[in-house]
């Protein structure tokens, strides 16, 4: 009998548990000859969610992992993963957004063991503002053009995946956690399904526009080292240019005098290329940061509490 697990991170989500796993019974019962594992983590909520999950862990299909405090949904799936012990692992939100029935499919076809792993991707963003839409498109070019590891356009953390994937995914000990790049990265053979922008049942989104403008930004650190050679770039273009401007500045100075004048278009070229180093700066100290913040090697997330009771 084949055992599946499912990792649902869960912040401040009192209204959306319970429908989440009545909705997941009808789909569990659907799937004969397995056993579930669902694993509910409570990443840092301040509302009844922890209270709900104990609650709901004495049905023996739900186990729950409670954080010290909010570490962010890649610290909850990374908990999840480590913890489930099914033959197939997988990831969804409790919010009702992913599916519960696609699971069935996502089952029979890792099953025909073709491949290791069935994850979806939106194909609408009915019900999301139009600006949003736009700026995640964008993002989609820039990275695809910037990163070796290709992030697929609306791909969502929805999927399931084999056990010997997993263990590669948790051999990826790195802090800085960008989930969709690193199930990418570590290869194997991935089935897309696609699917329709469903709108969560209850409580409301965890992420702002300019929360997910940051989210993007790191990704882009974590994935790609493009933005680095940009000082380079400018550097040899500006060295160029300076070198053509001297010559013709020394071969007017001797033809006209030198009369003092152009000092506005002085000022200009001044401010360009300040702005221009401190750009290159700034594009550096985010991957300093980041490398500072591997190298001091902390803990991606810290457990308070389990289903068996406190960590110890
Ligand atoms: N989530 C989490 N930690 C956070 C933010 C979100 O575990 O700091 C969970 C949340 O409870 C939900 C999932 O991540 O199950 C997706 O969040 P949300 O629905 O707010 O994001 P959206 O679907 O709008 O992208
Ligand atoms: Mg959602």
């Amino acid at each position: 009998m084949k055992k599946i697990s499912v990792i649902v991170p869960c912040y401040n989500e009192e209204e959306t548990i319970e429908l989440y796993y009545k909705e997941m019974q009808k789909v569990m019962k659907k799937i004969k000859n397995t056993e579930f594992e669902l694993i509910f983590i409570n990443d840092g909520s301040s509302d009844k969610t922890l209270d709900i999950l104990r609650n709901l862990s004495k049905n023996k299909d739900v186990r729950y992992i409670s954080f010290s405090r909010n570490f962010g949904k890649e610290a909850g799936i990374y908990a999840g993963l480590k913890y489930a012990t099914g033959d197939y692992i997988g990831l969804m939100d409790v919010d009702l957004q992913d599916p519960p029935e696609m699971l069935i499919d996502m089952y029979n076809i890792l099953e025909e063991g073709e491949y290791d792993c069935v994850a979806t991707r939106r194909v609408s963003r009915e019900g999301e503002p139009p600006i949003r839409s736009f700026f995640a498109r964008l993002y989609y070019k820039i990275i695809n053009k910037i990163s070796k590891t290709e992030i697929v356009d609306g791909a969502r953390d929805f999927r399931l995946m084999t056990r010997q994937m997993v263990n590669s995914i948790l051999e990826v000990t790195e802090y800085n956690r960008f989930s969709i790049g690193i199930f990418r990265w570590v290869g194997y053979k991935t089935k897309w399904l696609e699917y329709k922008n469903v709108e969560r049942v209850a409580g409301t989104t965890k992420w702002s526009f300019w929360k997910l403008f940051l989210y993007s930004l790191e990704s882009i650190v974590a994935f790609s080292t493009v933005p680095l050679s940009i000082a380079s770039i400018f550097g040899i273009l500006f060295c160029f240019v300076a070198f053509i401007i001297i010559l013709i500045i020394i071969v007017r100075t001797l033809i006209f005098g030198d009369p003092t004048s152009g000092w506005p278009s002085m000022a200009c070229i001044m401010f360009l290329i300040g702005g221009i180093q401190l750009l290159c700066t700034g594009i550096i100290g985010q991957y300093l940061s980041k490398t500072y913040l591997e190298v001091k090697n902390r803990p991606v997330y810290i457990v308070k509490e389990t289903e068996k009771g406190l960590e110890k």
